[in-house]
């Protein structure tokens, strides 16, 4: 799959916030505060009723926020009432998927196995799915490792190197999720460093390193600039910090400066 965009990437998703026309509210002042920078890739996940119409509004106005969904099965078609298929968004303009949130994991019983096969189905259409990981609760080394080379293995379990070339990885200990202070740097550049060793044991070199690996977890402006500058953090994944469209901007605006 070829990329379409550059590193740094943040994102955001707005999990299941913001009706339709507020949705085209935040996009049109996003898109104000954004227009002309190009240091950042920029993507959006609506919830499905907005996507649409927010894809509607970003062709109109040429602009180069991405789109994506927060979920979406495994299958094309079929009886399973109330999902979303990965050809359904592809047709109405989405670029990626995210798989994996620990609120999908709490609340909706996804596990390894089902994230896999939307993984999967996700990169058989061309999407790239922005698979969460991360440990469940605050330990140190090795444990820390060893939790995260299982669940990479099991999320990336039949994934070839064509494909793995789609891939975005966001690292998002659950600990650090919806907290009041992120994940220490210190921590996250270790876990980044040994997330890029693990795809550099599964795939050749530069499919392993060309796969983004974000980092989210309680970002917001204060920390922007040093999680962005960790080593092997090629972007960020934004929760509460990116609800009010200024202030994400504003965030993009850190990252850029500071990004290496
Ligand atoms: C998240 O839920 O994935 C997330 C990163 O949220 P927050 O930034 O609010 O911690």
């Amino acid at each position: 799959m070829t990329k379409t965009y550059r590193l740094p990437l943040v994102g955001t998703s707005w999990k299941m916030n913001k009706t339709t026309s507020e949705a085209l509210a935040y996009l049109e002042r996003l898109q104000q505060r954004l227009k002309g920078q190009s240091a950042v890739s920029v993507f959006i996940l609506p919830a499905f009723t907005a996507l649409t119409e927010a894809r509607g509004f970003l062709r109109s106005s040429k602009s180069n926020i991405m789109l994506g969904s927060q979920n979406a099965h495994w299958d094309d078609a079929g009886a399973f009432t109330g999902e979303v298929s990965v050809p359904m968004l592809k047709e109405i303009g989405c670029r990626f998927v995210e798989i994996n949130h620990q609120e999908r994991r709490h609340w909706f019983g996804e596990t390894d196995e089902t994230a896999n096969w939307k993984i999967r189905a996700a990169l058989r259409h061309g999407l790239s799915p922005i698979i969460c990981l991360g440990e469940e609760k605050r330990e140190g080394w090795p444990e820390v490792e060893s939790f995260l080379r299982n669940q990479l293995a099991r999320l990336l379990q039949d994934v070839d190197e064509e494909e793995a070339a789609g891939v975005i990885l966001a690292y998002e200990p659950r600990w650090a999720i919806g907290a009041a202070e992120a994940a220490p740097p210190s921590h996250v550049e270790l876990v980044h460093t040994m997330l890029r060793q693990l795809l550099t044991e599964k795939y050749n070199a530069s499919v392993a390193k060309a796969i983004p690996i974000l980092y989210g977890g309680s970002v917001n402006l204060q920390n922007t600039a040093e999680l962005i500058a960790l080593t092997e953090v090629d972007g960020l994944f934004v929760g509460r910090a990116a609800l009010d469209a200024d202030g994400f901007a504003q965030l993009v605006e850190i990252a850029g400066e500071t990004y290496k």
